[in-house]
């Protein structure tokens, strides 16, 4: 381990300044020093970003994919190193850390699919009418190209599937943008080691290496610095609200605004209607405690807000709900910051007036080894309606239980949410019908509605839509999992008039790469 940046492959370190990660699970701090970029580093990983991205713009998908392949045969190749490094880092449990592993180079193979295939490019023409009347209509042909160099933030609560090899450099590259990494300051050893790994396979296939960096620092100066800098064209961002607003503010205040693609807080509330409640209620508390304490709560998508029509089956989730949480053992949390941030959360919510503990671990939590214990709350829907401190998330395992009167107060509950990235229903097809306005104010409030279900565990696939209003994304319209992330870092292009041998191959008559195309409004591979 090194402790270096990653510029053109090269381990390089000019600054003086160093940080060191520390294990959460027995308060140790690990013993490689981590050198910050300097303000000179930043600015050259960003330059070579831009001289590479000329050239691996106009790549074929071909060699994307071959690219994208390799890189997931180099972290593979890593092996049993990368996890124990990242289970040092996170103390998240080594399980968790191979199936996240697994996710990882899953997506990464999802993209090169998508690169080799083409298709994604949603190449459209749009033959011309000579003799239309009044006027002649042109031949017009567009398709989407890479967007340009894309800053990458590594987040602490997925350091390998949403961090330096995650969905936003992978689909990055797949589009034929250059990406610099802004490694997250609690894992910096498992982002050096998946670093050279992406450095390895860029080698490999022989593409330019200015179209990878990765940068390390422990303040905000290095990640406001790459944001800010001329070169970078987009930003993709997982982490906490404030954060993401200030990257957002920063990006929108630069003399060329770009976009920051922040996917932040979310509660994700969970609706339990009373048809659901009276067949299962036991079961979907059941279900609740394991989705809520999944990785320690620390899942944007984990459930953090619950209603439900008081009667005695809403009492019988409740108890079982909070036995659950007093059997839940405290776990480690990803760093200090989080458990406090945890604690402070769940404290601020504790203390409102006519909030009460429903729940919560029996067992002590550990401080020295960064341990976070369940607690669920509940209250009144007055109290949570008059109360704003109570709409915004705790990271981590904790859930408000609001108890409503009516039918009315569940309707009007889901009519005054902020944005989330997921709401969850619990229901037979007859609450369905009978809270039909339930379902359609929620499309109005967040990305993805869930049935009988909960947000965690996020199936990584083409219709998956992770992103819903402010301030749960910053642009509610792209999702930051799934194929369709890609469109993050893409912008159209259309050519008029062209003629054919001049156009991209992906918008000439043969369509000599067999994609899928629109031609006059009909979806096909054939050509013209
Ligand atoms: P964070 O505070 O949002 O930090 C993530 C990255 O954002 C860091 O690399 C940090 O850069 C940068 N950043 C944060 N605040 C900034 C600011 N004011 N100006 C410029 N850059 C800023 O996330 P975290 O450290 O991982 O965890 C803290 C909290 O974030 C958690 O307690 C949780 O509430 C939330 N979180 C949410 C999610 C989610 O999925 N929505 C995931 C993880 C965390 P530097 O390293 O340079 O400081």
């Amino acid at each position: 381990m090194h402790g270096k940046q990653l510029l053109l492959g090269h381990a390089v370190a000019a600054g003086t300044q160093t940080f060191q990660a520390r294990n959460p699970g027995t308060a140790q701090t690990l013993p490689t020093p981590f050198f910050e970029a300097t303000p000179e580093e930043v600015d050259r990983a960003m330059q070579l970003a831009a001289a590479a991205f000329a050239s691996f713009r106009i790549t074929t998908g071909g060699q994307r994919a071959d690219l994208l392949r390799a890189i997931a045969e180099s972290i593979e190749a890593i092996g049993d190193v990368l996890i124990e490094q990242a289970q040092a880092e996170s103390g998240l449990p080594v399980a968790r850390l191979q199936g996240e592993r697994a996710r990882t180079l899953n997506q990464i193979r999802i993209f090169a699919d998508m690169a080799a295939d083409g298709s994604w490019q949603g190449a459209r023409i749009d033959t011309s009418i000579p003799d239309r009347q009044p006027v002649p209509k042109p031949d017009v042909r567009a398709r989407l190209t890479g967007l340009g160099p894309v800053v990458v933030f590594g987040a602490s609560n997925f350091p390998l599937a949403i961090s330096v090899a995650g969905t936003d450099t992978v689909s990055a590259l797949a589009a034929g943008c250059s990406v610099v990494v802004k490694a997250h300051p609690s894992h910096p050893g498992t982002s050096e080691l998946v670093g050279e790994a992406i450095a390895r396979a860029i080698a490999r296939v022989g593409l330019p290496p200015g179209i990878f960096a990765l940068l390390h620092g422990l303040g905000h100066a290095t990640g406001l610095a790459l944001v800010k800098h001329p070169a970078t064209a987009a930003v993709a961002f997982t982490g906490s609200e404030r954060g993401g607003r200030a990257l957002f503010d920063a990006a929108v205040n630069r003399p060329v605004p770009i976009p920051v693609y922040a996917e932040m807080g979310s509660m994700n509330p969970v609706f339990l209607l009373p048809g659901a409640l009276a067949e299962r209620s036991v079961g979907i508390a059941q279900a609740f405690i394991g989705s809520v304490n999944m990785g320690v709560g620390q899942f944007c998508t984990n459930p953090g807000l619950l209603f439900g029509i008081e009667n005695s089956d809403l009492k019988r989730f409740f108890s079982t709900a909070a036995e659950g949480a007093q059997n839940t053992a405290p776990s480690t949390m990803l760093n200090a910051g989080i458990l406090s941030g945890f604690e402070a959360g769940v404290s601020r919510m504790a203390s409102v007036k006519g909030v009460e503990v429903l729940g919560k671990s029996t067992a002590t939590a550990d401080a020295n080894k960064t341990q976070a214990a369940c607690t669920l709350l509940s209250t009144s829907f007055e109290t949570y309606a008059s109360q704003s401190s109570l709409h915004h998330e705790v990271f981590g395992p904790s859930s408000l239980f609001v108890r409503c009167v009516t039918k009315e107060q569940i309707l009007q509950a889901a009519r005054d949410l902020e944005g989330h990235l997921t709401a969850a229903i619990h229901g037979t097809e007859a609450d369905l019908a009978e809270f039909r306005e339930l379902v359609e104010i929620l499309e109005t409030k967040v990305g993805r509605v869930i049935f009988n279900g909960f947000g965690t565990g996020i199936e990584v696939c083409a219709s998956m839509h992770h992103g819903g209003p402010y301030p749960s994304s910053t642009f509610s319209a792209f999702t930051s999992i799934g194929h369709a992330s890609i469109f993050r870092f893409t912008r159209p292009v259309s050519y008029q008039s062209f003629p054919d041998a001049a156009l991209p191959p992906e918008l000439q008559n043969s369509n000599p790469l067999g994609i899928m195309r629109v031609v006059n409004g009909k979806l096909t591979r054939e050509p013209l």
